[in-house]
Formats: structure tokens, C-alpha cells, sequence
């Protein structure tokens, strides 16, 4: 097996950071190659990008109307 990102292995431990828009630029590259590359990561990837995109929402306090369920 060979190493394609230099860097030795997977990106989860980086993917919250990725997704957050928290990572350097040379770093959010590398995470995106080697999703490209493993579908573990990205398995895990696409785990986690709703739940960030939940979190930009709620951290932007603009919940949409129709979001909110009435009892
Ligand atoms: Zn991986």
C-alpha cells in the first residue's frame, strides 16, 4: 500500500476541523485528496457533514420557521 498523502494515513481525526472551514488551506487540500481515495473517510465524511451543517445553522441563531414543530 501506498502513501498518497505524505502525511501518513487517515483524515478523520481532521474531518470536523475540515468541515468546520477550521483547517489551513494546504491541510483542507491533503483532506480532500485522500477522500478521493478512502472510502473510509469517506464513509466518515459524510457522516459528519450534515451534523456541521446543523451546527453552522444553529450557530448562525437563523432557525428557519418551518424547522420549529408545534406540539
Ligand atoms: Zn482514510
Amino acid at each position: 500500500m501506498t502513501s498518497q498523502s505524505g502525511r501518513g494515513g487517515h483524515v478523520r481525526m481532521l474531518l470536523g476541523a475540515y468541515l468546520m472551514g477550521g483547517l489551513p488551506k494546504d491541510d483542507a487540500a491533503a483532506v480532500r485528496a485522500h477522500l478521493e481515495v478512502c472510502a473510509r473517510c469517506k464513509a466518515e465524511h459524510d457522516d459528519l457533514a450534515p451534523v456541521s451543517g446543523l451546527l453552522g445553522l444553529l450557530s448562525g441563531a437563523q432557525v428557519p420557521p418551518r424547522l420549529i414543530v408545534a406540539p
